[in-house]
């Protein structure tokens, strides 16, 4: 397996096409059959050489701000949408030439932009927020959390302001299955159902973990089916997680093995800086051949060349010690990865290589001290 990659330059992210090219088809297959359209969430994945296949099967982009929705611009053929909790008036005069689908996230917003986007004949949405907690533990990512910015709630929802929206859009879930998706629902037509018969379309933003294994896509058709038919509107889901899912590798090499109680192995990539949301999430990568520690007789603690004692991916085993130059593979790199980066300590940022469905590594991108230099003055 490891020599899938042995030419390539470390550390370096690489995305096996044939892989996302799997994850595409079951996203056009939910597509196909609830006639929905699902847009890629450009914030999880930017690799943006990778659009002209993407946006052979998806219908456009969701940016988060001006740079997402320009590179979506350029490089993706498709619809161009765009969602910021607010803009700013010298970027929102870019973002009303190149957007076609612009959502407000209060009515406030929607009242200052709104007429300059409907001068341009552009499609206005409102963000609500049905202040329904499906996630617990991970406030960093809950909307609906007590005290969220993020969406209109039912008490300053000012049906009278409504005017020419066409579209509400909700953003609620993360890494999550069609069940949460279903109560999540129930609870937005209660409070804003009326006003959804008035609408052109309804976005049910990301966090549908669509291609995971055990995912009830039976349960998302029907659902996305239903509110269709009910509310007679177009459907969007955007999520970016679920495009790339289990499609990107991050190669790595051991830099040295020491011991402190423990076997510890320093590795040329950082959490802090290539992975951060190991320690954010937190969550523990798979590494290709490795076991949980003490699973395998060989248990190490591996961590990053920075200063920072916490930059940990995390313990585990394996079959023989581990020593310099060993290679490792850690999975499910692709999302939320390349676009959290950082070079804090000066560490240099991974290479960006595709694995082609022939098997072979294409490096599209390489890094150097420029990179470095160029954020900084
Ligand atoms: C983060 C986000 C997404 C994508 O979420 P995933 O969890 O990557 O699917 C989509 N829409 C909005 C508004 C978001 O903030």
């Amino acid at each position: 397996m490891k020599d899938r990659f042995y030419d390539l330059p470390t550390p370096c992210y690489v995305v096996d096409e044939k892989k996302v090219i799997s994850n595409l088809e079951v996203l056009k297959d939910v597509m196909d059959r609830s006639g929905c359209k699902i847009l890629l969430a450009q914030k999880a994945f930017s690799m943006f050489s990778m659009y002209p296949l993407i946006s052979r099967y998806l219908c456009g982009t969701a940016a988060s701000g001006l740079y997402e929705a320009k590179l979506g611009h350029e490089h993706f053929s498709g619809e161009n949408h765009v969602f910021s909790p607010a803009y700013k008036e010298e970027e929102f005069i870019e973002i009303v030439e190149i957007c076609d689908h612009i959502i407000f996230n209060s009515f406030s917003q929607w009242r200052k932009f709104g007429p300059r986007a409907l001068k341009k004949e552009r499609s206005c949405g409102l963000r609500i927020n049905p202040e329904w907690s499906t996630q617990e533990g991970h406030e960093i990512y809950d909307p609906c959390a007590t005290g969220s910015r993020l969406g209109t709630t039912i008490e300053h929802f000012y049906p009278d302001q409504l005017g020419d929206l066409e579209g509400l859009h909700m953003h609620t879930l993360c890494e999550q299955n069609s069940d949460d998706l279903v109560t999540t629902l129930r609870v937005a037509e209660e409070k804003f159902g009326s006003y959804m018969k008035q609408m052109k379309w309804i976005n049910l933003g990301g966090g549908h973990h669509i291609t995971r294994k055990d995912y009830d896509i039976e349960t998302l058709v029907s659902e996305i089916i239903r509110v269709r038919e009910k509310y007679d509107v177009v459907v969007y889901l955007e999520p970016g997680e679920a495009v790339v899912l289990n499609t990107g590798y991050l190669v790595t090499t051991v830099l040295e093995t020491m011991h402190n109680k423990i076997d510890i192995a320093i590795l040329d990539t950082s959490a802090a800086c290539h992975m951060p949301d190991v320690l954010e999430m937190p969550y523990r990568p798979e590494i290709i051949g490795a076991k949980l520690p003490n699973e395998k007789k060989y248990t190490y603690r591996l961590g990053g060349p920075t200063c920072l004692a916490g930059d940990i991916i995390g313990d585990y085993s394996f079959d023989e010690p581990l020593k310099e130059g060993d290679k490792l593979i850690f999975c499910d790199m692709a999302h939320y990865s390349m676009v959290k980066n950082n070079t804090f300590n000066g560490m240099p940022l991974p290479a960006i290589a595709i694995q082609g469905i022939d098997g072979e590594n294409k490096i599209v991108r390489q890094f150097g001290y420029e990179d470095f230099k160029g954020r900084l003055s």
